[in-house]
């Protein structure tokens, strides 16, 4: 997978994939990180990137032609998509991370200050992903959350593939709760069954939690989950 980020801050991208599992994706080749500065493209002489917004209004917008040319000088892969980072964008999932997993490239446009020229993307139609109801000052954040859920969906990232396959999400409900040594700590045992070896005993009971803690946690996922239970089993 080719992570192609067009950012004004490229070292923020550099330096945040140089850690522990994606550090290791990266020198195993199962990810490649590349960044493209829209700086390096504008045509003008002080190198600026944006302007006061038409119409009045606070702070400043990035201007349509380094973002353009920048955009331009990527080479395409045949599967590639491009996404625009933005909080007006269809809010990031597990499901909308494992349709970009299946892509070979991944080009994404951080914006910056008060965001683009709507001409951007006009221009550009990137599909248009936000990773939340707030605001941040910049894309940056964003792509690198995009990198890395993207990057743990490729086999050889993880360890071992089924540690994303038990993960939060992977069916629809979250992650039953984990346990590591010591058996008992501060008075608090391990539960029982997790001792016992009965793998069988094991499933039904992390099954059981992981039901129980939706239910709880997010009562939106436990009603979808119940809707294609339902479904499942009339069709069954
Ligand atoms: N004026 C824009 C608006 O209200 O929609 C917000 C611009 S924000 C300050 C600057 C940049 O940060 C955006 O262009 C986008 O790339 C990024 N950004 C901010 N919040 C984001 C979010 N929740 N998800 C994805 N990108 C975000």
């Amino acid at each position: 997978m080719i992570f192609d980020v067009m950012t004004l801050f490229p070292e923020m991208i550099e330096q945040a994939c140089n850690y522990s599992i994606l550090k290791r994706a990266l020198e195993n080749d199962i990810i490649t990180v590349k960044t493209t500065n829209p700086r390096d493209f504008t045509l003008d002489k002080h190198k600026k990137v944006d302007d006061t917004p038409y119409g009045g209004g606070a702070g400043m917008v990035l201007m349509p032609q380094p973002y353009v040319d920048a955009y331009n000088s990527i080479e395409k892969l045949e599967k590639s998509v491009t996404i625009m980072l933005s909080p007006q964008g269809e809010p990031l999932t597990d499901g909308i991370v494992n349709e970009l997993a299946k892509y070979e490239q991944i080009v994404m446009l951080c914006g910056h200050y008060e965001g683009f020229d709507e001409r951007i993307r006009e221009i550009i139609k990137p599909r248009e992903i936000s990773i939340g109801d707030f605001v941040l000052t910049g894309g940056e954040l964003p792509a690198l959350c995009v990198i890395d859920a993207v990057s743990r969906k490729i086999e050889g990232t993880l360890g071992k593939i089924e540690s994303a396959n038990d993960d939060s999400f992977a069916d629809g409900l979250l992650e039953y709760p984990q346990y590591t040594k010591p058996r008992e700590f501060m008075g608090l045992k391990v539960p029982e069954v997790l001792l016992n070896g009965n793998h069988k005993d094991i499933a039904e009971f992390r099954q059981n939690c992981r039901v129980e803690r939706t239910k709880v946690k997010r009562p939106d996922l436990y009603e979808k989950y119940m809707e294609f239970n339902k479904r499942v089993n009339k069709k069954g």
